[in-house]
Parts: structure tokens; C-alpha cells; sequence
């Protein structure tokens, strides 16, 4: 007979994110007493998929390509999750991303479970031509791994539209006349026109913003002449930025994997966005702005801080020197076990990933839905309904925060695993 107060141990290869999802994972389940058999079902990822398969590039060679796809649990619906293109996915990124997932899908209530993945390149050393025949080639090899009733991925570090655009064109190519027009829910983030929502392509970004303001309005404080510092100038960089500033805060810092710039009187997002785009995608040497240290970015004044690139990047090395009140995840996993602790006994806040950057799966869960039911929908229906959604996400998070005395990260996983556990508790374990 297992014991209530079992805790299970973080088995001693997972040190990297894997360690930290479960240790926040752990701290929440303690807290609202999770029944031990469903905490032993949900420390586990359900299944984990790595395929090694051969791509050919533009000058005839044959490369070995590795791609991943971790599915770690469908208690609440299918799969949800995205791809990313990076040389940091390997199994542990992959089962990390996949258990966020899953308690980002529950918080924001949608029939989903959790799941993620990916494809082990650095996607600048590759043609166009060539990401497409790794894109074809890595869906082809997942067959019947995804589905649009079953696993549903979408865009994350380095995918886009056009990568939704060929892996749902290859599954659909593959299968009989009927499901070759019906399955483009298959992924989500697909092109305006190939299936995809108005909206979609702002909608993390605009979350992200949303959920600072909600913070900001709990606080009294206004985010006008607020200054702001944003890690990663992809999609949710970009769109959070665009957001902050129609709300009238400043950015003052920008960190890519190139380049850390700075400049206190205001960086223009716009004008930032058109440098990034003529300049292989790289903050570098933006007009007027002065470069600083790689190390000194989150140390950077400001009023609010945005990572939204990749994991483990404010940590027990560096979460000391930040000056912000908030730290806002726009990318999965961005604070650490560690860096949160020295967050919060500074006072800190954090609004904690799997709220905050909801925006995103809450938008690919309307495009899945129109795609489903045959509709075409509105951005203004599109922004309305996902500010909706996230204002109660938020307000559950916020208010449970308060009433049980603990951070929002924890609050946020515990609402997320209750609704999983009860889930459970209705259903039983097959057989
Ligand atoms: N990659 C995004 C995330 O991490 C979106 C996932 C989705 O829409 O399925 O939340």
C-alpha cells in the first residue's frame, strides 16, 4: 500500500529541465495532497518517440536526421504541443516541454493533454529547400504518432506557419481521399489560408501582454513610461514587445543569441523588427542602441523582464542581479528551481509560463476548432474570446495564489493537476 506523503525521487539522469518541471511539479502536488497513484501516473511521460531518419541536402549527400516527439499524458483530450528546431532538443528538453504542455493545456481548461518535440539542427545551416525535406520527411516518420484527434502539434523555437504548412500537407498527402481534406487540424499555426486562424501569429505575444496587464491592474501600477527588457526576438518577443508599447511601456533591452543591445531612452519595435528581418534575423547592431554584456542583460533597470527564448536561462548563477518587479515567461521553463527561490525572497514576481505564455495554445485551440467544425473566424473574434479566457485563467491563479499563501507558479500547478486528478478519480484506471 502506497503512503500518502510519497514522493517520488528524480530518477539521476534527469538533471537538466526534466529535474526542474518535476521539482515544481512535486512542490504543487505536496501542497494540495495529490492522490500518490496519480502522482506516479503523471511524473512519467506516456510515450517518448526518437526517430533517426535520412534527409537529402542540396548537394547529394545524405544526412541522419534526429527528431523527437514526447507525449506525456492525454487524461484530458488529445495531444498538444509544439515543434522546435534547435541543438538543444534532446529527450530531456523534449519530456520537460511535453509535461508543461500538459499542465498548460489543463490550466487554461481546453480539452487537450500535453506533448512536444522537435528536431535536433541548428535551422540556420540549412537551405529552405532543405528544411522542408527535413519537415516532410520527420512528419512522414511520425505516421500515425500524430493526428488531428490524437496529437496535435504546432510552432515553437524556430517553426513557423510554413513549417505547420508542409508537415500537414505530408500527413494529409498520406492518407486516403476522405481524411486527405478533412485533417488539416492535424497542426495548428498553419497560414491564414491553409487552414490557419486570423491571429494565431500574434496570440502568444498577446497573452504574454494580457497577463502583465492583469498583473499590473492588481497591483494599481499603470504600464505607461513602464520599462521593459525582452529575451529572444522571435514571434513572442515580438509580439509582446508590439503589445507593451501600444500600451505605452518602453523597451529598453534586447537579448538574442547573437546580441545583447540597450538603450534607456526606447528601442522602436517596429523599426526593430524591419532590422531583425534585413539582418539574418539578429538583433545586432540595431541604430543608436549600445551593446552590452552577455551577462549583464537580466541586470539590466527595468520595471519588467520577458525571456522569451529558451529554457534555464535566469538560474541560481544570475537571478541576483535583477532589478525588475516582474519577470513575465513568455518561453517555457525560463526561471529554474533556483533562480526562482532567490526571485522570491527578493520579492519578485513571476507570472509563471504556463499562464503566461497560454496565449499561444489557446489560439491553436480556435484554429482546431474552426478547422473542425468547418467555420472561418474573426481576429476580433479571435482576440476577444483568448483575452477571455485568459482573464479567468488569470483571476483562478491569482486569487488561489492569495487565499493558499503560495507563489503563482505553485498555484498554477496545483489548479492544473486538480483538474487532471479529478479526471482520473471519475474514470479509474483501465482495467
Ligand atoms: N509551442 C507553443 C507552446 O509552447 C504552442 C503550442 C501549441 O499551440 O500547441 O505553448
Amino acid at each position: 500500500m502506497i503512503t500518502k506523503d510519497i514522493k517520488l525521487p528524480v530518477k539521476k539522469n534527469e538533471t537538466g529541465m526534466v529535474a526542474n518541471v518535476l521539482e515544481q511539479f512535486n512542490k504543487a502536488a505536496d501542497h494540495i495532497d495529490l492522490n500518490p497513484n496519480i502522482r506516479r501516473i503523471l511524473n512519467v511521460t506516456n510515450n517518448e518517440i526518437i526517430i533517426h531518419f535520412p534527409v537529402k541536402m542540396d548537394n547529394g549527400d545524405v544526412e541522419i536526421i534526429t527528431g523527437y516527439r514526447v507525449q506525456h499524458n492525454n487524461a484530458l483530450g488529445p495531444y498538444k504541443g509544439g515543434l522546435r528546431y534547435h541543438e538543444t532538443v534532446d529527450i530531456d528538453a523534449a519530456k520537460a516541454l511535453a509535461m508543461w504542455m500538459t499542465w498548460k493545456t489543463s490550466l487554461a481548461g481546453l480539452p487537450y493533454g500535453g506533448a512536444k518535440g522537435g528536431i535536433k539542427i541548428n535551422p540556420k545551416l540549412y537551405s529552405q529547400s532543405e528544411l522542408e525535406r527535413i519537415t516532410r520527411r520527420f512528419t512522414y516518420a511520425l505516421g500515425d504518432n500524430i493526428g488531428p484527434e490524437h496529437d496535435i502539434p504546432a510552432p515553437d523555437v524556430n517553426t513557423n506557419a510554413q513549417t505547420m504548412a508542409w508537415i500537414a500537407d505530408t500527413y494529409m498527402s498520406t492518407k486516403g481521399p476522405s481524411e486527405r481534406s478533412t485533417y488539416q487540424h492535424v497542426v495548428t499555426g498553419k497560414p491564414v489560408g491553409s487552414g490557419g486562424i486570423e491571429g494565431r501569429d500574434r496570440s502568444t505575444g498577446y497573452g504574454v501582454f494580457i497577463t502583465i496587464k492583469l498583473w499590473a491592474e492588481q497591483r494599481n501600477i499603470s504600464l505607461k513610461g513602464k520599462t521593459f527588457i525582452v529575451q529572444g526576438f522571435g514571434n513572442v518577443g515580438y509580439w509582446a514587445s508590439y503589445f507593451m508599447e501600444q500600451e505605452g511601456a518602453i523597451l529598453v533591452g534586447v537579448q538574442d543569441a547573437f546580441a545583447s543591445i540597450y538603450k534607456p531612452e526606447g528601442i522602436d519595435v517596429k523599426q526593430l523588427q524591419v532590422h531583425v528581418t534585413n539582418n539574418e534575423g539578429s538583433v545586432n547592431n540595431f541604430a543608436d542602441s549600445n551593446a552590452i554584456e552577455k551577462a549583464d542583460f537580466f541586470g539590466i533597470d527595468c520595471d519588467i523582464i520577458i525571456p522569451a527564448a529558451l529554457g534555464n536561462q535566469i538560474t541560481g548563477d544570475n537571478a541576483h542581479i535583477i532589478k525588475a518587479k516582474l519577470i513575465a515567461e513568455g518561453a517555457n521553463g525560463p526561471t529554474n528551481v533556483e533562480g526562482e527561490q532567490i526571485l522570491l525572497q527578493n520579492g519578485v514576481d513571476i507570472i509563471p509560463d504556463i499562464l503566461c505564455n497560454s496565449g499561444g495554445v489557446i489560439g491553436s485551440y480556435f484554429e482546431w476548432l474552426q478547422n473542425r467544425n468547418g467555420e472561418l473566424w474573426h481576429m476580433d473574434e479571435v482576440i476577444l474570446k483568448l483575452e477571455k479566457v485568459l482573464k479567468e485563467s488569470f483571476k483562478r491563479v491569482y486569487d488561489y495564489a492569495i487565499t493558499e499563501g503560495v507563489d503563482m507558479r505553485t498555484a498554477a500547478f496545483c489548479l492544473a493537476i486538480q483538474r487532471i486528478e479529478k479526471a482520473y478519480i471519475q474514470r479509474g484506471i483501465f482495467p
